[in-house]
């Protein structure tokens, strides 16, 4: 099972089971718990292309949220936001998650199916399926240059996560 490291600038491949300690030891990337978590990107005036992750572990799966900074559009960076699941499409299904920017009376939010890590990051954002924000809306959201996103993970209900393990 060919599974690639999400990172613009890393060409690793392995295994499912051994993408949360690559991520971890090559790119030192956190690990936040709970179902509901605040991840804070900072220096977002980083030149694209840049990626920023968090793992977020939850109903005893990780999650990893991708916030890339990318130019699809020569001299237009926009932000793509999106969550992968570090497991098979078939328990991404059974999830889904929020994104949720939030500041100055201005709410964004962004709910969806993960995707799982073993479809192509760069797929994902290409097709644009996911949260696509421009600077200057990611501005308005942003506090000296970071950007807080309220991340939430909920499961399907128990009838449909029963019927999966079946
Ligand atoms: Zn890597």
């Amino acid at each position: 099972m060919p599974c690639l490291c999400p990172l613009f600038s890393c060409q690793w491949e392995g295994h499912l089971e051994v993408v949360v300690p690559h991520l971890r030891q090559m790119h030192r990337v956190d690990i936040l718990h709970g179902t509901d978590i605040v991840f804070l990107a900072t220096d977002m005036h980083l030149p694209a292309p840049a990626d920023w992750l968090i793992i977020h572990s939850c109903f005893g799966h990780h999650f990893l949220l991708v916030l890339r900074k990318q130019e699809r559009h020569a001299g237009h960076p926009q932000f793509f936001a999106t969550m992968m699941l570090i497991g098979t499409p078939t328990q991404a299904d059974s999830f889904t998650y929020r994104l949720e920017l939030n500041r100055n009376h201005r709410c964004l939010r962004w709910e969806a199916t993960p995707r799982s890590i073993l479809e192509c990051v760069d797929s994902v954002i290409t097709n644009g399926d996911c949260l696509v924000i421009g600077t200057s809306l990611a501005q308005h959201f942003s506090d000296n240059g970071s950007l807080a996103i309220g991340i939430a993970i909920s499961a399907a209900t128990e009838i449909c996560s029963s019927e999966a393990e079946m």
